[in-house]
């Protein structure tokens, strides 16, 4: 997504010196602040009971290895996650820096350890901080109605997404995959809420961060078919020839050792491209939020090296955190 489109600043902006638009489509901003860049979704800015944020690379104090014109650099990187390549010290300082960048420096974090699934936890409170490490809790979303925590995801590919209660002033934080995207994880977050706090569909905004875009994720014929038997549409979020691989006819088979064809001569088992946006959209409009209150930033990271982390691109790289909290 091209930065450039910020200098014909079409996007109406409180603080234009720090802001600069990165998305036509919904008008995300990034923010540049204490020397980091904050991807925030300008439909939550408004609502000032809560603090969010999109954390993205650049920045930071972890020293990152990368390739650059075949050249090895250290990168100075904003990496959320406790991965192995990284010092916790570098970590921790970069999350003291990111919260304190998006208004919460003094909010307890909550964090968890995600499985890909469709787990969710309400938040009342969090523990006095044992900072050092991630929060035992297992699962893939948070929400809470109660002030000073922030809830946080991590991500490098998968989607990132937040909702917001503008009635009940209640908040959640979602990491959706393929597979929670399967187990309609944003749904069963937006249920819960309801459930428990009298959420209202209709009263939801609804952030989704950059995650891997259509472009650049492809898929096999096993996350077709998990699709088309969850999803009559699933169709519309796949380009490729979706049917032939939902349906198992390209199932590999003996045909090519039969007729002796060498190994590695084959044709490559075709692949289709997932649109994790578009599922976790018609998702949550299935669910009753307007669509017109689902909001997506349209950055791809595996597009995007120089602002976002992507694991598929580089396998070796950090994670990005995207935070929601209320005042
Ligand atoms: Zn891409």
């Amino acid at each position: 997504m091209p930065t450039t489109a910020a200098k014909k600043g079409t996007a109406p902006r409180k603080r234009a010196d720090t802001r600069k638009q990165v998305s036509n489509d919904a008008q995300w901003s990034l923010r540049r602040e204490r020397g980091l860049q904050v991807l925030q979704a300008p439909a939550l800015v408004r609502l000032d009971w809560l603090v969010h944020g999109f954390s993205t690379r650049p920045g930071g104090a972890s020293k990152l290895k990368t390739l650059c014109d075949r050249r090895k650099k250290n990168e100075n990187v904003l990496n959320l996650g406790f991965t192995e390549w990284d010092k916790r010290k570098c970590v921790l300082e970069n999350r003291a820096k990111f919260f304190a960048a998006v208004g919460a420096g003094k909010m307890r974090a909550a964090t968890m350890q995600q499985i890909h699934s469709d787990i969710v936890h309400r938040v009342d409170a969090v523990a006095p901080e044992n900072a050092s490490r991630d929060a035992a809790l297992q699962g893939d979303a948070l929400f809470t109605r109660e002030g000073d925590m922030l809830l946080v995801v991590q991500t490098a590919d998968c989607i990132p997404i937040l909702l917001a209660d503008a009635k009940h002033r209640a908040v959640a934080a979602i990491h959706a995959g393929w597979r929670g995207t399967l187990r309609r994880i944003a749904e069963k977050t937006l249920g819960r809420m309801k459930m428990e706090f009298g959420t209202r569909p209709q009263d939801v905004l609804a952030a989704l961060g950059p995650g891997i875009g259509q472009c650049c994720y492809e898929v096999g014929p096993e996350v077709a078919k998990e699709f088309q038997a969850q999803f009559p549409n699933a169709r519309d979020w796949f380009e490729g020839p979706f049917d032939s691989l939902a349906s198992g006819e390209n199932d590999p088979n003996w045909l090519p050792w039969l007729t002796m064809m060498p190994p590695g001569h084959q044709a490559p088992p075709p692949r289709v491209r997932l649109d994790l946006i578009a599922a976790n959209r018609a998702i949550l409009s299935g669910a009753g939020i307007a669509s017109g209150n689902i909001f997506s930033s349209g950055l791809c990271t595996a597009c995007r090296p120089d602002l976002l982390f992507s694991y598929r691109r580089e396998r070796n790289t950090g994670r990005m955190m995207a935070a929601i909290g209320i005042k």
